[in-house]
């Protein structure tokens, strides 16, 4: 009966997968030039990761995290014990919206999609909760965190978590060098209380 189960769910997955990678709403509307959506998972994978969006070496590599965000997520893993490559080995990597919205015209850096583009592309992380059931969900940087918790200041979230449906949700701040929230000593306290409960979770849950 597992077993079968288990098929159903991968199945299950594998289809949605494919209805993200043929998904062209956002270009349809005129909110991007081009939909490119990439996906990254596994039915057996027990952590969701959710992001803001991918960013340009994401696509060019057909892999989320793949640019130097996904670098220092991976340590931020390390450090709470987990082995190298287990981000993209043995997690499932989400995001609010899956192709990159492009560069902020008014400067530097990747520009936020619009909220509705993310409203677009919610039905799909929604449709990935609920095949998946991760035990954790990782929301990394601001807009996953207020995607799920409403308007948070970071320093009120990082190393707190929330539990719903028997998943723990925690809030982590963004792993690019754009972000400036873990300059402070304070907020770099606060991170290392969110990856010590990660690391908790890794042993409680064998993760
Ligand atoms: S961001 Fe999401 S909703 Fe928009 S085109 Fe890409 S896959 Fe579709």
């Amino acid at each position: 009966m597992t077993t079968i189960s288990n098929r159903d769910q991968e199945a299950a997955i594998t289809s949605l997968q494919q209805r993200i990678l043929s998904c062209r709403l956002c270009q349809q509307h005129g909110y991007i030039q081009v939909a490119q959506p990439i996906v990254s998972g596994r039915a057996s994978d027990r952590i969701l990761v959710i992001g803001q969006a991918p960013g340009h070496r994401s696509i060019t590599n057909n892999l989320p995290f793949s640019g130097p965000g996904g670098g220092i997520l991976q340590k931020w893993l390390e450090q709470a014990g987990f082995p190298g490559g287990y981000l993209h080995e043995h997690t499932y990597l989400s995001s609010l919206t899956r192709c990159d919205p492009g560069r902020n015209p008014r400067g530097n850096g990747d520009r936020r999609p619009s909220p509705q583009e993310v409203a677009l592309c919610r039905p799909f992380l929604e449709e990935e909760i609920r095949l998946l059931r991760p035990k954790v969900i990782l929301l990394v940087g601001t807009m996953a965190i207020e995607a799920f918790f409403g308007k948070v200041r970071l320093e009120d979230v990082i190393g707190t978590f929330q539990e719903r449906d028997e998943m723990l949700l925690l809030p982590l701040p963004h792993p690019s060098g754009v972000s400036r929230w873990l300059n402070e000593p304070a907020h770099q306290k606060l991170h290392q209380q969110a990856l010590k409960l990660l690391s908790t979770w890794r042993d409680e849950f064998a993760l």
